[in-house]
C-alpha cells in the first residue's frame, strides 16, 4: 500500500516541511511512512508576469487568489493523488476535531490548499467541491500553517509513527474527554507532591484517579465536551 500522502499547494513550499521535518513526523518522513509533495501554486499562472491574485469583485482592501491558476494547481494535484479528500484550509470552515483528523489519517491521504491574501475566489472552492476545514476561530495570515497542523495531528495517528498504541488510546478527546494531569520524579518538588492514588501501585486505585480528573477537568474547562460525550454515551 502507497504510504500516506499530504499534498500541499502553497504560494510559499519553502515554508515546508519546516516543523513537520522534526523529532516524530520528521523521522516518520524520513522513514517513508509518509509523504508530502509540496506543488507551487505560482507554477501554474499563464500570465508572464505570474500573477496569482487580483482586486477584489466589489470592490474593497486586499486581494483575491484567482480561481483560474488556483483550479490549474489543484488539477494537478488531483492527476496525482485522485482518491485523496481536497481540503481549503479557510476561516469559515469546520473547525478541526479529533475525530475528522481520526478519519483523515485512516484514509490515502489529503491534498491541503493554503489561501493567501484574502482568501480564493468562490468559483475554485465550488468547481472543485473543495471542503473547508479551519484551525480554530481566529484568523492568519495563510493556511499554510493550519495544513501543518493538521498534517502534524494526522501522521502522529499513522501505523509505526508513535511506538506505544496505548499512549494514543488514553489521550484528551479520544474517549470524549481531556485528560488527567500527568506526573514524574522527583516525588516532592517545591514543597509540591505527586498525588497519592499514583504510588499506591494499585491499578484499579490509580485508573480511578485519572478517570475522575478527566472529567473533573473536562467538566470545568469544557462542557461542551461533556454534554456531547453523555448525549453518545446514550446513542
Ligand atoms: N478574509 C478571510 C481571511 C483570509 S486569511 C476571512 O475573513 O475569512 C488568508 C488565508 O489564511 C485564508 O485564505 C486561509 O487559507 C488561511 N487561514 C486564515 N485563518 C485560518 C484558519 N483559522 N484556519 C485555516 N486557515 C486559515
Amino acid at each position: 500500500m502507497a504510504p500516506w500522502q499530504a499534498t500541499v499547494l502553497t504560494l510559499f513550499p519553502e515554508m515546508f516541511p519546516g516543523p513537520l521535518g522534526l523529532s516524530l513526523s520528521g523521522r516518520a518522513l524520513e522513514d517513508g511512512l509518509w509523504r508530502l509533495p509540496v506543488l507551487q501554486i505560482r507554477d501554474f499562472a499563464k500570465d508572464k508576469h505570474r500573477s496569482v491574485d487580483d482586486t477584489p469583485a466589489g470592490g474593497g482592501a486586499g486581494m483575491v487568489m484567482r480561481a483560474d491558476v488556483a483550479a490549474s494547481a489543484i488539477d494537478a494535484a488531483i492527476a496525482a493523488f485522485p482518491d485523496a479528500p481536497r481540503i481549503y484550509l479557510s476561516p469559515r470552515g469546520k473547525p478541526l476535531t479529533q475525530e475528522r483528523v481520526r478519519s483523515l489519517a485512516a484514509g490515502p491521504g489529503v491534498i491541503l490548499f493554503c489561501g493567501r491574501f484574502e482568501g480564493l475566489d468562490q468559483r475554485a472552492i465550488d468547481a472543485r467541491q473543495l471542503e473547508e476545514i479551519s484551525a480554530g476561530d481566529y484568523v492568519l495570515s495563510g493556511g499554510e500553517l493550519a495544513a501543518m497542523i493538521l498534517i502534524d495531528a494526522c501522521v502522529r495517528l499513522l501505523p509505526g509513527v508513535i511506538g506505544a498504541e496505548e499512549s494514543l488510546a488514553e489521550e484528551s478527546f479520544e474517549n470524549g474527554l481531556l485528560e488527567y494531569p500527568h506526573y514524574t520524579r522527583p516525588r516532592i518538588w517545591e514543597g509540591l507532591e505527586i498525588p497519592d492514588a499514583l504510588l499506591s501501585g494499585d491499578h484499579a486505585r490509580i485508573a480511578r484517579w485519572r478517570r475522575e480528573q478527566s472529567e473533573r477537568i473536562t467538566a470545568g474547562r469544557r462542557p461542551d465536551l461533556l454534554a456531547r460525550k453523555v448525549l453518545d454515551d446514550a446513542t
